[in-house]
């Protein structure tokens, strides 16, 4: 156990003088507490394997802001913004400290966004070894940053607290809270350390563009030998994290950024990345990130070793490992890129509709960044397979406490002063709907993306599709050319063109709660209803 003199006092403070304090552990001695206090055990290459417990995934509906006065007219209080009233946050903050007195704590001084412009210190104080470990990779590390400032936020996070939603102002046991007044994030009756990422994610992206005029953008980054950055925006589970690790690239984050006047930063200092599927043929430098000090997280091992089985998904589907950046062999450190050349937009569609790749307009660009659609395949409940349209605006309104037109003016603001080239990829299905197509080949959407980073797509011509206005490429190096447009793929071509208009007015109806406020060129930039039949 390591003592920090100046730490006593603000914990003390915070009402845990009864606490034994483990503060500011390396990632080997967290690993070696976590295998003692028996939260996980090794993996065959030295990563820490944990379970979360209940909860593998976010919970977005039990995560609140505290309605104060940096809140109150701020706020886009809406179904991804939850309000909690100050008397709620207190009476809960006093409950979780009166849990946590007296128990064993991690507690960690961290910081985030790699341009020091923006550094904010991070003190997160959990209730596990693991959830700290995880802190410690996704965060920045003081020793390389040189923080020795008090921290700014401070997030307690403790699994085995859990909330009375009759008293408490919780829907559930579980929550995350955060108070912009007290500059304080409270995790309770969850072990999901996404929580933890996700939740200094929504301060920065309040903070940012509110005091700073910064666009926090939900996307991960790399940049060229040329020093060009492209960022990847999407939802979760389209592809920031595995297309971003490109070996002729150097890797600056993998999923939260800042884009200043003048450059892209990495808000993080590590990456969270999937493992369902994995192989070291498709993904070696994820694969090979997962050695000693990884954390992974509700993965299985294959029966009776320490090696784990990827493709086994008993436990969830989001099976994660936390790396620091620089497990990656080409990352940029400090992570800071110049603005991007390139913008690629992920979306995973499952109906198999959208073409693997199309060259947007600016105000295509607008419009598919405030629609930010994805489609995921829902659970096999009941035998139903159907994709589920997702419209999360800026890829990321879970995350976004501003109204998310803020965003996308400053988005459409950098796009048409610095002169970006803004491409959507659909990195979904494709020769029909999920059951009936395929998810198009990782190698081809990398080498769509290598086409348009190497300029490769500058001069060819393009085809305009009916429905969508998408320009799409005629040709592309190394991709058969009939995979370029979907239509091309589909057995049936009926069936594609209903469920192209299905989608085209799944998108239409979802901007009508924009059109009041935005200009006509960009409402016109959406796709063609053709017909009312569909
Ligand atoms: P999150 O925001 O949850 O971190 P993400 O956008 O980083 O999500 P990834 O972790 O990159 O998403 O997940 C993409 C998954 O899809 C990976 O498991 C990857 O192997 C798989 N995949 C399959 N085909 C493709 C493809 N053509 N392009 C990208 N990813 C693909
Ligand atoms: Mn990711």
């Amino acid at each position: 156990m390591k003592s920090v003199s100046t730490l006593t006092s603000p914990l003390a403070d915070l009402g845990l003088q009864q606490s034994n304090i483990f503060y500011q552990l390396s990632p080997d001695e967290l690993i070696a507490s976590a295998l003692q206090r028996k939260e996980g055990v090794l993996s065959d290459t030295g990563a820490l394997a944990i379970d979360t417990g209940t909860f593998t995934g976010r919970s977005p509906k039990d995560r609140f802001i505290v309605d104060d006065h940096i809140t109150h007219d701020n706020v886009w209080w809406s179904k991804v913004n939850y309000k909690m009233d100050g008397a709620h946050f207190k009476g809960l903050h006093k409950k979780m400290i009166a849990y946590l007195n007296g128990r064993d704590l991690f507690v960690r001084d961290s910081a985030v966004c790699a341009d020091e412009k923006y550094r904010m210190n991070v003190r997160v104080i959990t209730e596990t070894a693991y959830q700290n470990l995880f802190a410690c990779h996704l965060f920045m590390c003081p020793e390389a940053n040189g923080i020795n400032d008090e921290p700014e936020w401070t997030v307690i996070a403790a699994p085995g607290f859990e909330a009375n939603p009759e008293t408490d102002g919780t829907r559930q046991k579980n929550f995350t809270v955060i108070s912009f007044s007290k500059r304080t994030i409270l995790i309770g009756g969850t072990g999901y350390t996404g929580e933890i990422k996700k939740g200094i994610f929504s301060v920065l992206n309040f903070v940012l563009p509110h005091y700073y005029n910064v666009l926090p953008m939900h996307c991960s980054a790399n940049v060229g030998a040329d020093g060009d950055t492209a960022i990847f925006f999407g939802l979760s589970g389209t592809g920031k994290t595995t297309l971003s690790a490109d070996p002729n690239r150097m890797l600056i984050g993998d999923d939260e950024h800042g884009w200043s006047n003048d450059s892209i930063f990495n808000f993080e200092g590590g990456c969270y990345a999937k493992c369902v599927g994995l192989t070291a043929e498709k993904e070696p430098q994820i694969f090979n990130a997962i050695k000693q000090g990884a954390l992974l997280e509700n993965i299985n091992f294959f029966e009776g070793t320490d090696k784990v089985d990827f493709d086994n998904i008993a436990k969830t589907e989001n099976t994660r490992v936390a790396y620091p950046v620089n497990y990656i062999s080409n990352a940029l450190i400090p992570s800071i890129g110049k603005a991007p050349k390139n913008i690629f937009f992920l979306t995973a569609d499952a109906f198999g509709v959208l073409p693997p790749i199309a060259k947007l307009t600016a105000e295509q660009a607008m419009y598919y960044f405030i629609s930010g659609y994805t489609a995921k395949v829902a659970g096999t409940e009941a035998g139903i397979n159907e994709p589920v349209t997702t419209f999360s605006a800026c890829f990321g309104e879970a995350f976004l406490p501003l109204n998310p037109v803020k965003y996308a003016e400053l988005l459409g603001n950098k796009i048409e002063q610095q002169q970006v080239n803004v491409w959507l990829i659909n990195t979904g299905w494709t020769g029909g709907p999920y059951g009936t197509g395929s998810r198009i080949s990782l190698t081809y959407t990398r080498a769509m993306i290598n086409a348009v980073l190497n300029g490769e797509l500058d001069d060819v011509s393009y085809n305009t599709d009916p429905i969508f206005n998408l320009k799409i490429p005629a040709a592309c190096p190394n991709i058969p050319a009939e995979i370029l447009q979907p239509a091309n793929t589909w057995a049936d071509k009926e069936s594609y063109e209903r469920q192209a208009n299905n989608l085209a007015l799944a998108f239409v109806n979802n901007f009508e709660k924009y059109t009041a406020t935005s200009p006509i060129n960009l409402i016109k930039a959406g796709p063609n209803i053709v017909s009312a039949v569909f």
